[in-house]
């Protein structure tokens, strides 16, 4: 994997960039506390002015920011007035569905000078989106749905692709960018941000994308691939209990079928990395995180076929393995836009007082045709 060469010995195209990030999707402000570990390179790095070629980049995110209230928000009511040329869009967390519903809202942010009202996070995606010349999916909750999007959730939560189409392109001809993570690797994110805005500047040729619309040369390859217990995998070593340095398959490390970069570059500065310091991979970048993987604790389906056989029949083994891969890279099909709530949500549930979510097995639709 290589990463795709940018050409900073030319004049940049514009002078300055807007980043407007929002954390107001259904979001716990991970990603945005993540990407301030990044050095490769660093927020610092990149609104200081410390990177050759790039124009002045300009970071709006309510978590980093100064400004509070109309100070802050001055820049989304520019952004969506088309004054804030040009600018990346970030969101960080899912979209819920406001379609579902006659009155309230799930997730807001500053409020219509006109009205009083809250502008919804839908309405900023609506406003905002049109005008951004490149958009960035920001963890997995951004991405896919993630926690938010589980079964039996009320809000009906989606991914940004799921909200805007995945077909969707910026009016500069980009497609959302996916980075996923729970939270975000630091340096996946920003190393993401600075490709898109050097392509922005016109220093960069099309950033590659696979068709879960990630960046290819962070998401290409496997936990497993990547892994410092490979060789223990390898000669059926495996860990029984926390705290071994051996294998974690068999006590539910997911790795082998995960895209994930993070036991190749660590989480800060090279250091961890799921399984490298001793925790099984629960598949956060997955589309289909988190159903497809829980229990979390339990050994995946396949690991004792394959990790008894893994030496005699490798071949076979990645087969299967690809197989289960192109099943967790897709997202559970209640993540939609429209009026219906497709997943299994019981209101009346808590009313039951059986203390138990009907958790793994079949969803009970709230609607029955
Ligand atoms: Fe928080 Fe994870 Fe969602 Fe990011 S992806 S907002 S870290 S729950
Ligand atoms: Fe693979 Fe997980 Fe074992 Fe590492 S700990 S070798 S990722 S199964
Ligand atoms: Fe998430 Fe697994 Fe990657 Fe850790 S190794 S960040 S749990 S996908």
């Amino acid at each position: 994997m290589t990463t795709p060469k940018v050409n900073a010995n030319h004049a940049p195209a514009v002078k300055e960039i807007h980043v407007v990030w929002m954390t107001t999707g259904l979001s716990c402000d991970g990603d945005s506390v993540s990407t301030t570990a990044a050095s490769l390179p660093s927020i610092e790095d990149v609104v200081l002015g410390a990177i050759p070629g790039l124009p002045k980049v300009h970071l709006h995110n309510p978590v980093l920011a100064y400004e509070v209230g109309d100070d802050f928000m001055q820049y989304w009511h520019k952004a969506a007035a088309g004054e804030l040329e040009p600018f990346v869009l970030v969101l960080e967390g899912s979209v819920p569905n406001e379609e579902i519903k006659s009155e309230g809202y799930w997730a807001a942010m500053g409020t219509d000078p006109n009205t009083g009202q809250p502008i919804t996070t839908n309405e900023w995606i609506d406003r905002l989106a049109p005008k951004a010349t490149a958009v960035i999916a920001a963890g997995t909750c951004a991405t896919y749905g993630g926690i938010h999007a589980m079964q039996g959730n009320p809000t009906g939560a989606m991914g940004l692709a799921d909200y805007l189409g995945w077909n969707w392109r910026s009016k500069a001809g980009l497609p959302i960018v996916n980075v996923p993570g729970c939270p975000v690797q630091p340096d996946n994110m920003m190393e993401t941000l600075l490709y898109l805005l050097y392509q922005v500047a016109g220093l960069a040729p099309m950033i590659p994308l696979d068709d879960q619309l990630r960046p290819t040369w962070l998401f290409g390859k496997t936990v497993h691939e990547g892994c410092d217990r490979g060789s223990y995998y390898e000669q059926g070593d495996f860990a029984h209990e926390y705290g071994s340095p051996k294998c974690l398959v068999k006590i539910g490390c997911w790795g082998p079928v995960v895209n994930c970069n993070v036991t190749k570059r660590g989480w800060m500065d090279g250091i961890g990395g799921c399984p490298n310091v001793g925790g099984i991979c629960i598949a956060c970048t997955m589309p289909g995180f988190p159903d497809k993987f829980m229990p979390f604790m339990d050994e995946p389906p396949g690991a004792t076929f394959s990790s008894m056989l893994i030496s005699s029949y490798g071949p076979l083994i990645r087969s299967l393995r690809a197989i289960t891969n192109r099943a967790v890279n897709q997202e559970p099909k209640w993540r939609h836009r429209g009026p219906e709530l497709t997943t299994g949500y019981e209101p009346d549930y808590y009313g039951e007082g059986n203390g138990a979510p009907n958790g793994n097995g079949h969803a009970h639709h709230q609607h029955h045709h």
